[in-house]
């Protein structure tokens, strides 16, 4: 298979790199992620759907017509990654209002608005969750969808220096937060690892 483009809705540095090495890591070697700023094309749709599906078919929809609308006349591959922390205690919230939520905690700092509004729940109420929605567009315009889970718990203090986002207080089966663990290792058991294997495998079979 020659290298094909496949364009990212998304300029989220975390989840380009992420979903880079998730295919990487499942051999999925020829494609080569474009997000929109390295295109050059402006697409930053208001995320109003009510589930992470809507969301990232918003996403994905959005850099086609701005792909269209700029003169692009290959035809692409488009892949929209919509994702967010469930935590039970808080009735599922943030949920797909996580990147809101965490960017508009004082200070950017969501962990800690997290951690503070966990303050004094007890372990057995600490159960949460990330969910990653992936979707894929064909050049053909066909619809394609994957979904991952990654289950945890809610950390009482942020602990590791990798990942992003919520990472340093998610804390995995093992005991460590996802920010403890190498890239690999939270690839392995994460929902965009989950949701991004299926894609590869699909994208394998599509483009042989
Ligand atoms: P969106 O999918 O761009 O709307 O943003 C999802 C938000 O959920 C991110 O900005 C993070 O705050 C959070 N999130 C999603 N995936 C992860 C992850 O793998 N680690 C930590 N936080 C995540």
């Amino acid at each position: 298979m020659s290298a094909v483009a496949v364009l990212m809705a998304s300029n989220n540095a975390h989840k380009r790199r992420e979903l880079g090495e998730i295919f990487a890591l499942a051999g999925l070697r020829e494609v080569v992620l474009i997000t929109p700023d390295e295109l050059g094309v402006r697409c930053e749709p208001e995320e109003s759907g009510t589930s992470y599906l809507a969301n990232a078919l918003i996403k994905a929809q959005a850099l086609a017509k701005a792909y269209r609308d700029s003169g692009g006349a290959q035809p692409v591959w488009i892949l929209a990654d919509d994702s967010g922390l469930e935590v039970d205690a808080l009735g599922g919230q943030p949920g797909v209002h996580s990147a809101r939520y965490y960017q508009s905690a004082p200070g950017g700092d969501g962990c800690a608005a997290l951690l503070a509004a966990m303050a004094g729940v007890p372990d057995a109420q600490r159960s949460a969750r990330f969910r990653c929605v992936l979707v894929l567009i064909s050049p053909e315009g066909d619809v394609h969808h994957f979904e991952g889970v990654c289950e945890g718990q809610i950390a009482h203090e942020r602990r590791g220096t990798g990942g992003f986002g919520f990472d340093p207080v998610f804390v995995v089966a093992d005991g460590r937060t996802m920010a403890e663990l190498s890239a690999a290792e939270k690839h392995a058991i994460s929902h965009r690892g989950i949701a991004g294997r299926q894609a590869a495998a699909f994208l394998r079979q599509v483009m042989r």
